[in-house]
This record gives C-alpha cells, structure tokens and sequence, in this order.
C-alpha cells in the first residue's frame, strides 16, 4: 500500500496525522472518485486504537495550546488560512475528484470560504469579551475557558468547509481537536493537516483520524476523554452519537438534515423565484439547506412550474471539473440507489414527473438527473423524508396560512426561504416559520456571525459568531472579594 499518493497531481498522505505524525492502520478502505470510479486511493482505516490514540496526544498537547495567548492562537490560525490560499488550487482539484462537487465552486466559492473560517475565528477571539460586574462590591470575572479535546465528526458533501468550520472556532478557543472525515471525502483534512503543521500548530492540536463512522467514529463518540462533539450529518448517526456520549455526559452540537421549503407567493418576483428554486439543484441536491419542497401559491402555479421544469432539463449535466457543467454526480452508488428508490415510490404512489426520474443512462455512473416531482401528499415519503438528492417536489397553495402550515409540518426545521414582494407578508411569515435560517427573497447567504444550526430534528444548538465559542468553552465565573486580587 503506498502511503503518498497523487490525486490531480497533489501529493496526498494516506495515513492518519496524530501528535504530529503520520501513523498508519494495517486495515484500509479504498477511496473512490464519484466523477469515473476511479480509485483514488487505499486509506488507513482507524477503529478504537487509533481513536485512542488521537485523544491521548490532544490530551497532552492540551495545556500548552490551552494556556497560549489569545494573539498567538490567532496568529497560528491566521497562518493556516493563508496556508489553504497558498494551495487553494490543488484543495479545490483534490475536493473535487473526492466528492464530485464542482470545481468552480470549490475555487471561487468554498475554499476561500475555508480560508475565512480561520480569519473569522482568529478575529473573533480576540474581541472576545471579558465580561467582569460587581456584586456589593465583589468582582465577578466571566472567562471563557477552553473545554479540552474536541471529537469533530463531519459528512462529504461540503469536507473541508464544514470541518474547518468546527475545526477553527476549536482551536482559538484554545482546544485541541480530533477530527474524523466522512470515509467518502477524507482527502482534503490529510491535507488541512500538513498545512497546519507547516503553519506552526503545535503536534497533537489537530489530530485526524480517518475511517469509518460504526467504528473511529462510534469510539471518538464513546471516548470519555472528549470534552466536546461537535458533529454535522444525517438523524440516525446523530442518534448512535447521542447515545454513545451519554455515558459521558459529553456536550454535543449536532448539526443535522433537513426537508426545507421554499414559499412562493403570487406577489413573488417570478424569475428570482425560479432562480431560487433551480439553485436548490447545486452540489446534486446534496446540501443540507436545500430548499426541496416548493410550495407555490396557485394563481402563479403553472407559469412557475412551466419555467422551473424549463431550467431543470436544460440543466448541463457532466464531469464537474468542466466550467460549463451545472450539475455532477452524487457521491456513491449506495446514494445513487437511495435516491432512486425515493423516486420509485414517490411515483407508485401518485407522483408525476415534470423533469429528470432517474439516472442520466447517457452518462452511467452516478449521474442523477434534476428531478422535479408534484402531485405528492403531504404526508408521504417524498415530502416528508430528506433525499439528499437533486430532487425537488412542487405542492400549490391558496391562503398564507396554508402556506405556512405545509412549511412547518415535517420534522425538520434547518432552513426556509420566503419568495414574496411584499414586505409585511415576508414579517407575518418569517415570524412563523421554524427553522434555523429564513432567507427572504434570497438564498445561501451565510455570515459567520450569525447562529447556525436547525430546530426539531434538523439539530441541537447553534454554532458561528460567539456561539461557537459558547459550545467550545467553559464559562467559568470568579467572584473576587473586595480587596481580592483583582482589585
Ligand atoms: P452520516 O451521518 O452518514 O455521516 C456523517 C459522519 O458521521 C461521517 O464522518 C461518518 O463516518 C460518521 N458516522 C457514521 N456513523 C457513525 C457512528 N455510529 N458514530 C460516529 N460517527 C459516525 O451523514 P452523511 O451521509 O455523511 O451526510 C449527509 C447528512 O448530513 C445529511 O443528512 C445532511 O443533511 C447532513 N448535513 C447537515 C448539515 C448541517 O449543517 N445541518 C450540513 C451538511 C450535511
């Protein structure tokens, strides 16, 4: 097994990065590009021993990170963020043959964004306040304080921003981290690694184990080393780690899917509304906010649906590495059959397809083609499960409320979008609407200021902005006598 391999003309290290060193697992899984089949690579597939092991060198590499001034940890962060600008090219080539995803957005879009997630954070701790007040003249001193080593559990659809998007707010906060990527999409943190290294974080502040979930996963979720887990994927996982850390009483954050819709009112721009929905297709439908559900007000039902349909078929389907392509494939043949099968029984039980039903047969592979489905119950399958797939249903209404009732009865609660042009509508609705995130007339727009995060089964807590820094540390209050220390 060759320990370096070359992956669009990158080097990339198979082995996992723990205390500062490669270590390699006698036991590996084959990574496999979306875009042709091709073997991308053989990869070391950690378990409970390489678990251990990482959480032991974060562990020790904890006190000195810990009690590192806030401006060196900014300094070190902001150095690894020029580290993926540096590379930023051969990042976006690597996420793409691993996943699938576009190239272009890869280059233009995400990881810039991965660069800002360190900026971001490195600038935020160090406005991070100390909130000091007096009771009858004794200080008290509110200090956010590091928690310790962090479990990061992340999924493939979007690798790297979503690892570094935990990975970053960790370490300013002054954690030490194991990070676990989805076994589909584990190339670009070997490379995060070699680049944090080589920005000067310290050995064992960053530590990646690859692997599967039901076992590096499952033992990061169950080691009661960890002090923290922060895990973005689907319900069910999300469930395994729940109760894996709760012998431990570990905090979570766990970001989680979702069935979003998007509401479309007859007072709506037409074509912004159009664009919104044809842009629920990007990354193949696999993006957790996705707004699948169209719900669209009657009068304006047929000319929405003659244009959406329109832009879904004339979608350029291929390779994502060519500019001109809309859409890739899906990430695995196991989703390429999940995704088919929701179709299926969507259509055996009533629906009709307007664009796309199943695999694009000209291309093979695991290209899907953009589906639009309507005619589909609100309590059935395809409504009511997320897909993860580009695959998107169309439902009409007639009153606001009914708009609003539709949106909010699933189980999720992740994100909505609101098309509407008039102003006291867009306030009535939103206000309603549970979710993590309302877009009003827009859609994507993402400040790391903001709280992210779902309601209902969508997630529990909110990371961005200083709520990343509620989740990754200890509030500790000190109350200081009069003539204490302090004073
Ligand atoms: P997944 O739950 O299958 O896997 C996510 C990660 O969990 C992977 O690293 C996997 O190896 C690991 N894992 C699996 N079983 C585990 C276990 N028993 N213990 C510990 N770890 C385990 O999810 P996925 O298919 O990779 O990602 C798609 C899902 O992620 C969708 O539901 C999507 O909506 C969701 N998602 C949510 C957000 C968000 O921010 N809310 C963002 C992106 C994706």
């Amino acid at each position: 097994m060759s320990e370096q391999i070359s992956v669009g003309g990158t080097t990339v290290d198979t082995r996992h990065w723990i205390g500062g060193r490669r270590v390699a697992s006698a036991a590996t899984f084959t990574d496999v590009s979306p875009i042709d089949g091709a073997v991308l690579g053989e990869i070391s597939r950690g378990g409970a021993e390489e678990a251990g092991a990482a959480v032991a060198a974060a562990a020790a590499a904890f006190p000195a990170w810990a009690a590192t001034p806030r401006e060196r940890r900014a300094a070190v962060l902001r150095a690894i963020a020029d580290g993926v600008d540096k590379r930023l090219e051969e990042l976006a080539i690597v996420e793409t043959l691993d996943n699938g995803a576009l190239l272009r957005s890869h280059r233009r879009g995400v990881m810039p964004r991965v660069a800002h997630n360190f900026r971001f954070f490195a600038e935020r701790l160090e406005g991070l306040g100390h909130d000091d007040f007096d009771t009858r003249g004794h200080t008290n001193h509110v200090s956010w304080d590091p928690a310790g080593p962090c479990a990061l559990i992340t999924p493939w659809n979007a690798p790297l921003m979503l690892a570094t998007w935990k990975v970053a707010p960790a370490l300013a906060a002054g954690n030490t981290v194991v990070l676990k990527p989805a076994e589909w999409s584990p190339l670009t943190a070997s490379l995060l690694a070699g680049i944090a290294a080589d920005a000067g974080l310290p050995p064992g502040v960053l530590n990646v184990v690859q692997g599967y979930g039901a076992e590096a996963g499952a033992a990061l979720a169950g080691h009661p080393g960890v002090r923290r887990i922060s895990f973005t994927g689907s319900v069910p996982t999300a469930r395994h780690i729940a109760a894996a850390a709760a012998p431990n009483l570990t905090p979570l954050s766990l970001e989680l899917g979702g069935k979003s819709p998007l509401l479309v009112f007859e007072d709506a721009d037409l074509d912004l509304a159009v664009d919104l929905a044809a842009e629920q297709y990007d990354n193949a439908g696999q993006v957790c906010l996705a707004a699948t559900r169209l719900l669209v007000h009657a009068p304006i039902a047929a000319e929405f649906t003659r244009r959406l349909t329109e832009r879904a078929e004339a979608l350029v389907q291929g390779d994502p590495r060519d500019e001109a392509t809309g859409i890739g494939p899906q990430i695995h043949p196991r989703q390429l059959e999940k995704i088919d099968g929701f179709v299926r029984r969507a259509v055996a039980d009533g629906a009709r397809v307007l664009a796309g039903g199943g695999p694009n047969t000209a291309l093979g592979g695991l290209y899907y083609r953009p589906t639009l489905l309507t005619d589909v119950r609100q309590d059935s399958e395809i409504v009511q499960e997320e897909v993860f797939g580009p695959v998107l249903t169309l439902q009409t209404f007639d009153t606001e409320e009914q708009a609003v009732t539709l949106a909010n009865d699933t189980r999720f609660g992740l994100a909505a979008t609101v098309a509407t042009g008039d102003r006291a509508r867009a306030e009535r609705v939103t206000a309603r609407l549970v979710a993590g995130t309302v877009w009003v007339n827009c859609f994507f727009v993402r400040d790391l200021r903001a709280p992210f995060g779902g309601s209902r089964e969508s997630g529990v807590g909110r990371e961005g902005g200083d709520w990343s820094f509620d989740f990754y540390c200890d509030l500790k209050n000190t109350v200081s006598a009069p003539g204490g220390w302090r004073d």
